[in-house]
């Protein structure tokens, strides 16, 4: 954690300014701990945003290198960082934005075996991947270890974003309980524009910092949709499925 003085009074100045935040909201980020699954199209802006907003130690996960076909939307990474593991280019572009915080890297998938252990370092998970175990995974051991987990997904022109927070809302598993058919459509097959992958991602950084500031209102037992094609955007109520295989028979 850095020793106040001028030079971060300057930097996060205009967050400090804001309302609900201040010297004591910006300490309290300095202090936050946030595991990022995926480095890819939703993982940079939300990676870009929390270091600039000074979260004290972000955790990146990623078992992937950075590919060509990445670069249309995978903002953190460059051409030079073709070939490297994503979360080695990601840790660069962050520490030289902000070298305030600690950058963590695990440059391999998270998995049943070691989930809760990485998972355990942290006090929040942000969902950037774009495979339905994983987040099926995060929101088992999110839910266990009582963290809180910010869900987003893209495709197309099209995302939606929720917050799920154990014992305030359903879960993710209250709302998608089966994985997608092999036939449904994927970012490889459809393709996705790297600018929905910027609006949802910016989305989720905002519920992270709110969540872990305490501050407004999060998108729990609500889904955020949005489709930029046809630039229309919605909020979906969702409740809590009592029978859930995950959340429903505790409380
Ligand atoms: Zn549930």
């Amino acid at each position: 954690m850095p020793a106040w003085g001028k030079e971060q009074l300057k930097r996060y100045s205009r967050n400090i300014l804001l309302a609900g935040v201040g010297v004591a909201g910006q300490q309290k980020l300095l202090n936050s701990k946030v595991l990022i699954v995926g480095t890819g199209g939703l993982g940079s802006p939300v990676a870009f945003y929390l270091a600039a907003a000074g979260i004290g130690t972000l955790g990146l996960v990623d078992a992937d290198k950075v590919d060509l076909s990445n670069l249309q939307r995978q903002i953190i990474h460059s051409t030079l960082d073709l070939g490297k593991p994503k979360v080695e280019s990601a840790a660069e572009k962050l520490q030289a934005l902000n070298k305030d915080i600690k950058v963590v890297t695990y440059s391999r998938p998270l998995t049943k075996e070691n989930a809760e252990e990485i998972i355990g370092g942290y006090q929040l998970v942000v969902d950037a991947t774009d495979n339905f175990p994983t987040r099926q995974l995060i929101n088992g051991v999110c839910f266990k270890q009582r963290k809180p987990f910010i869900y987003g997904g893209v495709l197309a022109m099209q995302g939606q974003v929720m917050t799920f927070i154990p014992g305030r809302g359903p879960c993710f598993s209250c709302i998608f309980r089966n994985e997608p058919s092999k036939n449904a459509p994927t970012t490889s097959t459809i393709g996705i524009l790297g600018a929905v992958a910027g609006v949802i991602g910016s989305i989720q950084a905002s519920e992270a910092v709110k969540v872990l500031l305490n501050i407004g209102v999060p998108l729990v037992g609500r889904m955020f949709t949005i489709n930029l094609l046809e630039m229309v955007s919605d909020q979906i109520e969702v409740r809590r499925d009592v029978y859930c295989p995950v959340c429903g028979s505790s409380d």
